[in-house]
């Protein structure tokens, strides 16, 4: 049996940005079983305004589907927020960091997201990303029918397209909306050479109307894209950026996911590029699996160890390397988005160095790997992030191959990156992060 009315029918309190004013709310809930953790609630809400704004009383009536008992607050954090949706007031976060709640439990901090809170957090982020009310109502439905991993599926596959750039630690970043448009770069993985529970291996992929194009390959990349609802199938290059086995360990797998959903043997051939060492190690590797024919025709690209390179261009990108200062050789890429003139680095693994200041010099977006925590050679520490994206004067840095699980927080990383000298705006990469690289942006001197 579904709850009692007495979660939703608890008093909603309003955040001051909402400029409803606290008020006095009355909800009063119905709920009718449908199932077991699904149910359909009708809220009547009556706020009478404390002198802010116009004053006086208003009515808001609002329509909840999916919310369960037996998920509890987060079925109740869904309702409310589809609710507050349905009267158009904007979620407002103020200084002190209440969000919008229900039934008082889930008044959270957004300076000072703890552990427990921060599934909450991300689930109320999640719920004004999802802008249809179809949608919000799929995503309660999935989280309560599901759990999080269902729901969160969905709400990759189905709504991240309107996000340019999402953040989800609360306070240290703006998160941007911005209209869909191509390319976009998919961050498939970003953690450390050692995956935790939220981050795989950094890898990533750009989509363009031309087809897609995989930077490294560490885990599945297939179902990687399955679960952000991008076809497999419209690969049109791979690059690896070096042969450390979170960069390319994913490959063998990768080819032999994409023979069997179904590229042609007699298809196109996939060009997958690196320099020499690294095309050496991915081939060897991939031979010891013996798969044969059970892979797509590929075309091998050995790129030079030259600053600047450009190695490939279609309708949409050019592609450039550099090599940069890592314990096996290393090359950086550049992607040059031709609508629009987005130029994106990603450093690879990387110390600090000379050729990828010049590299980067100008770019719109640094994807910065931020490994150490003290100076270690072929890594940077978040301050050496910030010297070398204050150096190139970039527009925005993102900060991937990094993960708050075993390094610095993100709070004292930011804080590291500023000391660095960088003042720009800094995003700290997840997977399934989706950045927009259809317009110029930042310092372009
Ligand atoms: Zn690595
Ligand atoms: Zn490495």
């Amino acid at each position: 049996m579904l709850p009692s009315s007495g979660a939703l029918g608890s008093p909603i309190e309003l955040p001051p940005a909402c400029k409803v004013g606290v008020g006095l709310g009355v909800a009063v809930a119905v709920l009718v079983s449908v199932g077991v953790g699904l149910g359909v609630a009708v809220v009547v809400l009556v706020s009478v305004e404390e002198g802010m704004g116009s004053g006086g009383s208003k009515v808001f009536v609002g329509v909840l589907l999916g919310a369960g008992v037996r998920v509890g607050t987060v079925a109740v954090t869904g309702g409310a927020l589809s609710w507050v949706g349905l009267t158009g007031v904007t979620p407002g976060v103020d200084s002190d960091g209440v969000t919008v709640s229900a039934g008082a439990t889930q008044a959270a901090s957004q300076k000072t997201v703890s552990k427990s809170s921060s599934n909450v957090v991300c689930f109320e982020q999640d719920l004004f990303i999802v802008s249809s009310w179809l949608g919000k109502v799929l995503y309660i439905a999935l989280c309560v029918a599901g759990g999080q991993s269902s729901a969160r599926s969905f709400l990759l596959a189905a709504s991240l397209s309107q996000i340019g750039l999402k953040e989800k630690w609360g306070g240290l970043a703006p998160t941007m909306e911005v209209e869909m448009s191509f390319p976009q770069l998919y961050v498939l993985g970003s953690g450390t050479a050692l995956p935790s529970v939220e981050r795989d291996n950094t890898s990533m992929v750009v989509d363009t109307p031309g087809g897609l194009w995989l930077v490294d390959c560490g885990g599945s990349a297939y179902q990687k894209l399955l679960r952000l609802g991008l076809d497999a199938l419209q690969l049109r290059g791979v690059f690896l950026t070096h042969s450390h086995p979170d960069h390319i360990y994913g490959l063998p797998a990768l080819l032999f996911h994409l023979k069997l959903a179904g590229w042609r043997s007699d298809g196109p051939a996939l060009p997958i590029y690196g320099n020499v060492p690294t095309l050496a190690m991915a081939r060897r590797v991939l031979g010891a699996y013996e798969i044969d024919r059970w892979q797509p025709p590929t075309e091998w690209h050995e790129l030079p160890e030259i600053e600047a390179h450009g190695f490939a261009e279609d309708d949409d990108l050019a592609w450039f390397s550099t090599p940069v200062s890592h314990s096996r050789p290393t090359l950086a890429v550049k992607v040059v988005a031709k609508s629009g003139g987005h130029v994106l680095v990603y450093s690879a693994d990387t110390g600090p160095c000379e050729s990828l200041l010049r590299f980067a010099a100008g770019a719109d977006t640094l994807l910065h790997e931020c490994t150490a925590v003290e100076p270690l050679a072929g890594h940077s520490t978040p301050q050496q992030v910030g010297e070398t994206a204050t150096q190139a004067r970039v527009g925005r840095l993102v900060v991937i191959h990094y993960d708050p699980a075993y390094l610095l927080s993100t709070g004292e990383t930011l804080m590291f990156i500023r000391k660095g000298g960088f003042g720009g705006e800094v995003f700290f990469a997840e997977d399934g992060m989706i950045l927009s690289l259809d317009a110029r942006q930042g310092d372009q001197e």
